[in-house]
């Protein structure tokens, strides 16, 4: 029995309490979405067979999951087992017909092959276009030094604040919780006008969602990251740069503390979960053990995130930190939190207002994730 459906059935309350003594071997069980990500990480270095072997218990596990369809898809495909292969895409698009790259592969592979009397070149079409040019990419992210680590598919962005909660404000009255959102509603439409990255957002205007609300629908799209926009704010006025930050019990350093308290903040207006009394949330401790593997994996991904995203904005680059931010916490994937800026730097401030700032911001963001 897998660990969703041990779950299940312990909502309906159909097991007995002698079952408990299952527990310990179900606390280590992997999940679809371990063997999707194994998967994944074995796609990208080149081992197609063992890929195979890790999706095919992913989607055993969860039939409904698109992501781990085409990913099988790919595997068969390096493995050129073309039938099998063109069987996964379909069953992605099958079950999310926006999964546009599978939808794509179906189509290039059930393609007859053009005859090869013909002379004249058949201009490529646009489809073909953009598998040749995917392929490319591929490639040489490959061959880079990233190249083995984290790739992303589909990532939720969620705009810091909203609502009631401004975030901070800047001299001149430009408020941190309309420049998140406008950064994020400007990279989901980058990230699907592109293609590759499938985005959501956690709000789409200005009003307040609770911080453990955004990771709560995160999980829900089953995304592999989660990246939350802010702006810095200092009483030093002079601070300035950007920072990538990951979850972690412990703040990395006093200044990683006093920014995770700052987003923090607003927590004293969430509503806090009343637990039962003699209730045992197993969710909760099978996550405890889960989240040391997210955040691990966080920041891993941050630092390479940071190294490129730091390149390309012309803002100084202050690192990779780490601290409890509440945000992240609840995230079942690797997570970040991006301070792009501070809005309490005047110069900053002015820059942070203009539409060609912000998209170099956004420019930077698609670096860092590709
Ligand atoms: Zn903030």
């Amino acid at each position: 029995m897998d660990r969703r459906s041990f779950l299940n059935l312990l909502g309906k309350g159909l097991l007995a309490s002698s079952t408990i003594s299952l527990f310990p071997s179900l606390v280590w069980g992997k999940t679809s979405f371990d063997y999707a990500l194994e998967g994944q990480n074995l796609i990208q270095g080149g081992s197609y067979e063992k890929a195979v072997k890790a999706l095919k218990e992913a989607v055993r596990l969860d039939p409904e999951s698109d992501w781990a369809f085409g990913l099988l898809g790919r595997a068969y495909r390096g493995l050129g087992r073309k039938a099998e292969a063109v069987d996964a895409f379909r069953q992605a698009v099958r079950l999310n017909p926006e999964d546009v790259y599978s939808r794509m592969m179906t189509e290039i592979m059930t393609q007859k092959p053009i005859p090869k009397l013909k002379k004249t070149k058949k201009p490529l079409t646009s489809l073909e276009k953009k598998a040749l040019e995917e392929e490319a990419q591929m490639l040489s992210w490959l061959r880079s030094e990233d190249g083995l680590r984290y790739q992303v598919k589909r990532v939720v962005i969620d705009a810091g604040h909203g609502g009631f909660d401004s975030g901070a404000v800047g001299k001149a009255g430009l408020k941190e919780k309309d420049v998140t959102l406008d950064l994020a509603k400007r990279l989901h439409q980058r990230l699907q006008r592109s293609g590759g990255i499938k985005s959501f957002l956690t709000r789409t205007g200005d009003y307040y969602v609770p911080l453990s609300e955004r990771t709560v629908i995160a999980n829900q799209y089953h995304a592999d990251l989660f990246i939350s926009i802010h702006i810095n704010a200092n009483k030093n006025r002079d601070a300035r740069g950007s920072e990538t930050y990951f979850c972690s019990e412990r703040a990395s350093s006093k200044e990683a503390a006093r920014v995770a308290a700052l987003e923090n903040a607003v927590l004293k207006y969430d509503t806090p979960f009343k637990k039962r009394r003699g209730y045992i949330d197993i969710e909760e401790i099978l996550f405890q053990f889960e989240r040391k593997l997210y955040w691990s994996e966080s920041g891993k991904f941050a630092r390479g995130f940071q190294k490129r995203f730091g390149q390309y904005l012309p803002l100084k680059s202050r690192g990779v930190h780490s601290a409890n931010f509440y945000v992240l916490r609840k995230a079942k994937m690797p997570s970040i939190l991006l301070e792009t800026g501070f809005i309490s730097n005047p110069r900053n401030e002015s820059m942070l207002k203009q539409d060609v700032f912000r998209e170099r911001i956004v420019d930077a963001i698609v670096r860092g994730l590709v």
